[in-house]
């Protein structure tokens, strides 16, 4: 349930309310929105009436009951307004959401060397991203693929963080690596084969870097809101949401089928942001930029790229990376689409 307090409601009322849903034995969340507080109710909040709420006090302009099970991510427990999610980087804050203009993530699927993540990083960074990806522990289907170079892999991305200043999001695979990972990670990513973790999604959120929620190999929506919810349920709000692709019955062209529908169905039902890696989503590489492309129009807040120096030698997902080039010709035709639908942060250059 949500409580809606009328614009203006003195501070002093507002504690009292909370005071009160606390000796009910609910957890009360103070939401301050742009003209008006919401208080949102987590617990057992079945027996209230909202029309009893209301009496409680006179700034109450109404009390209305959360109907999706995924209570704190839902929009309904912010009043429609939508979360922010701040992420501190070197080079500044970079800011997540859908006011703001479209964040680059990009970097190979796998940390390989110092040469590799270094040079790309420089190579990404100045095609526009604010974000470089990278696994240092990598889950692959067989145990006989590379596994990811692990802790060393951490250093290594620190090493591309200090020459370039980008922001590092990077997975984490086990609760016992979240200390390291997220000593390194300005974005802690949980992946998809993990998203129904819970262990994993509690840990996570008991630590206050952002997290980057990757859905499910075959995850529905709600199961995915429902995973964010473990999020935020264990103290972390600052989550955003990656649509990478699910499986459905055709492999033969595509490693995945990237829901973009997924977006404006996301929007309509939490504030969280999100964001669209059309590298996972399709597993080949020539349809990426065109995907990309297609995830801003929908109104992804964010993308995430896979891109190699050399992907035909990648220790994984070569086939889906695209070359430093290559992403920097993409970044000039995302420009044209983010102006479009105002997401993009520099107006592009007039062609005289
Ligand atoms: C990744 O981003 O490196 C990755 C493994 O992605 P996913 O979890 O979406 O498969
Ligand atoms: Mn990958």
């Amino acid at each position: 349930m949500i409580i809606v307090m009328k614009s203006g409601t003195p501070d002093q009322e507002i504690q009292g309310l909370e005071q009160q849903m606390r000796e009910w034995g609910l957890i009360p969340e103070k939401i301050v929105g742009q003209s008006q507080v919401v208080i949102g109710l987590v617990g057992e909040t079945a027996s209230l009436d909202p029309e009893h709420i209301k009496d409680l006090s006179p700034w109450i302009e109404k009390a209305v009951r959360v109907s999706k099970p995924y209570k704190r991510v839902s929009r309904e427990f912010r009043h429609g307004e939508l979360s922010r999610v701040a992420v501190s980087t070197p080079q500044g804050t970079v800011y997540f959401g859908e006011q703001d203009p479209v964040v680059l993530v990009a970097g190979p699927c796998s940390v390989e060397n110092e040469d590799m993540i270094v040079e790309t990083a420089g190579r990404v960074k100045a095609a526009g991203a604010a974000f470089l990806r990278g696994g240092a522990y990598k889950p692959r289907t067989s145990p006989y693929a590379f596994q990811g170079h692990g802790e060393s892999a951490l250093d290594l991305l620190a090493a591309a963080r200090e020459a370039t200043g980008l922001g590092i999001i990077t997975e984490v695979m086990d609760t016992a690596d979240l200390e390291k990972v997220a000593a390194i990670a300005d974005v802690v990513q949980i992946g998809a084969r993990n998203m129904q973790n819970f262990p994993l999604l509690k840990a996570v959120g008991g630590q206050e870097k952002p997290v980057l929620l990757k859905r499910g190999l075959s995850a529905t929506i709600e199961e995915w809101l429902m995973a964010a919810e473990y999020l935020l349920a264990a103290g972390n709000a600052n989550v955003i949401l990656c649509e990478r692709g699910i499986r459905s019955f055709d492999r033969q062209f595509l490693r995945n089928t990237l829901d973009l529908a997924a977006v404006p169905v996301l929007r309509s039902l939490t504030h969280l942001p999100i964001m669209v890696d059309p590298s996972h989503g399709t597993g080949v590489a020539a349809f990426v930029p065109v995907m990309a492309k297609a995830a801003i129009a929908v109104g992804t807040d964010a993308l995430m790229i896979e891109v190699h120096p050399n992907p035909a030698q990648a220790l994984s997902d070569g086939p889906q990376s695209l070359t430093p080039d290559q992403f920097a010709t993409l970044t000039q035709e995302l420009a044209v689409i983010g102006q479009a639908v105002g997401r993009w942060p520099e107006p592009i250059a007039a062609v005289v």
